[in-house]
């Protein structure tokens, strides 16, 4: 953190952590709505209800084929469900494969639930693919599967779009909004030692000044009256309606408008023209508008905010964000920012585990065991057919063998089933976030491979030092973890 200049935050479900009970529900209501009056869906699919704890991030739409996926990191499909139906080995394999060669996942026919906004949606879609199978005809011909991901994601992006979730959330924060005093002390320790505070947000200026009021302590919000410009005294910058993860591309071209605090007016435009670029060489942010009324700001792109922060190179800045595409993977891999992610999801992740030991080590147990009673009947099979043996013997290897083969159907049926139980703990349909079976999930191997740093909730970077020095976690190989757990 010593190297670090500047500290850059994401608002939504970062500084802000939404209540998916709440606001996913909400975005679900409105997103079937908007399917039913504008999208030509028959009415009883608002008889149609959401299990907020269902879907989890991580998680692989199959849009043409109407599954839902779990993974690993090398994209080997552990769960798969078509609509909310669990698909079997035989089906799963024959659809996915279990060699080497594996679809990349990542083409126009998947989608990914990598943010948490995508809860409700991944939902509804599973629900719609059970309700085109269950209910021939009432769909149109047109809507296969793929197309009623397109509506559904459609429907969602109107909801984010024309205002309607945003205005509830703006008339009762409270209900939609984590309560977080963790985040104020978090802030004002890094300004005081030195660091540039600030924050980019997709959301624009009038729905970010409402939320920003909540996490800041505002708590009663009753109408746009009541908003207070005191938060702003956190942040060095402020840039709203910022179109990541385009905004970190330098050669994209978009216009850096100031925004008018108060009435939330974008200032350098004559009629909506863009006037000369704010932090382009040739023009200075102006002398005379105070400190807090020239530090908001709306598109742009990273090349304007670097100016602005004055840094040299891009390491010196830590972003901390909740979406692995829109904050994480571009911010690090072309810009060589450091990167944080926050995932709420770790909370629980963690929980499960610290009360799990015995069970795990009960799990590493009956895989070792399984391992041995396999290598040994290979041993014994192998002296069979290899080696100098009289009959007695054979017959004596044989009786052993079945032993062995009845032992093994016994350890692997035990350790199938604590597995199952155990990875039941986490999530009851998709089991731990973290891992699939024993491999790092695809999720998880994002977060390594993306997230230098990540946590359950942005406070906790308050808890260390400013100045500490983040030590990258041990590798290990295989040899040398089996020598620890000795
Ligand atoms: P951020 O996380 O602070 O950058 O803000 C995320 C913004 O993206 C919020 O204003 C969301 O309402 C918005 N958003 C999330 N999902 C969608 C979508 O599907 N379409 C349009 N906007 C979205
Ligand atoms: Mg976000």
């Amino acid at each position: 953190m010593k190297n670090i200049d500047a500290v850059g935050f994401d608002m939504d479900y970062t500084l802000a952590q939404y209540k998916p009970e709440t606001f996913e529900s909400l975005a679900y209501e409105g997103t079937v709505e908007k399917l039913v009056t504008s999208l030509g869906y028959p009415r009883e699919v608002m008889k149609l209800s959401f299990d907020w704890t269902y879907m989890v991030r991580g998680l692989v739409l199959d849009k043409k084929r109407g599954n839902v996926l779990k993974m690993d990191r090398h994209k080997y499909v552990k769960v798969a469900y078509h609509g909310f139906r669990l698909m079997s080995k035989n089906e799963k394999v024959s659809t996915y494969g279990n060699g080497f060669i594996r679809d990349a996942f990542d083409g126009p026919d998947y989608a990914h639930i990598d943010t948490l906004f995508s809860l409700a949606e991944g939902y509804l879609f599973a629900q719609l693919v059970d309700y085109k199978d269950a209910n021939p005809g009432k769909l149109s011909e047109s809507k296969d599967y793929a197309r009623i991901y397109t509506d559904v994601r459609a429907a969602v992006d109107m909801c984010h779009r024309d205002g309607t979730l945003k205005r509830m959330v703006a008339k009762d924060p409270q209900k939609y909004i984590n309560e977080d005093n963790s985040i104020v002390p978090m802030l004002k320790m890094l300004k005081t030692s030195g660091h540039a505070v600030f924050l980019v947000t997709n959301s624009l200026w009038d729905y970010t000044n409402v939320v920003m009021n909540y996490v800041f302590g505002e708590r009663v919000i009753d109408g746009s009256s009541s908003l207070s410009l005191d938060w702003l005294q956190h942040f060095d910058f402020i840039i709203t309606g910022s179109a990541k993860p385009g905004f970190f591309h330098d050669e994209n071209r978009a216009n850096l408008f100031m925004v008018e605090p108060d009435s939330g007016k974008l200032i350098n435009t004559d009629n909506g023209t863009p006037l000369a670029q704010v932090g382009s060489p040739d023009i200075e942010l102006p002398d005379d508008i105070p400190n807090t009324r020239c530090k908001v700001f709306q598109g742009g792109n990273v090349g304007h905010l670097h100016k602005l922060l004055k840094v040299g190179s891009s390491s010196q800045v830590l972003y901390v964000g909740d979406h692995i595409y829109g904050d994480i993977l571009r911010s690090k891999k072309i810009l060589g920012w450091r990167t944080m992610l926050v995932v709420p999801e770790l909370e629980k992740e963690v929980q499960v585990l610290a009360s799990s030991r015995d069970t795990r080590k009960k799990l590493n147990l009956l895989r070792s065991e399984r391992d041995q009673i396999e290598d040994q009947t290979h041993h014994l099979k192998w002296s069979l057919e290899h080696d100098d043996l009289d009959a007695g013997e054979k017959q004596k290897i044989t009786s052993k063998l079945d032993l062995l083969e009845a032992q093994r159907a016994r350890v692997r049926a035990a350790h199938q089933e604590s597995q199952r139980i155990f990875h039941q703990k986490f999530h009851p349909v998709w089991g731990q976030l973290m891992k699939a079976g024993y491999q790092n999930s695809r999720f998880a191997h994002q977060v390594e491979r993306f997230a230098c740093l990540y946590t359950s909730q942005v406070g906790n970077l308050g808890l260390y030092s400013p100045a500490k020095y983040y030590r990258p976690g041990e590798d290990f190989m295989p040899h040398e973890s089996d020598t620890l757990s000795q």
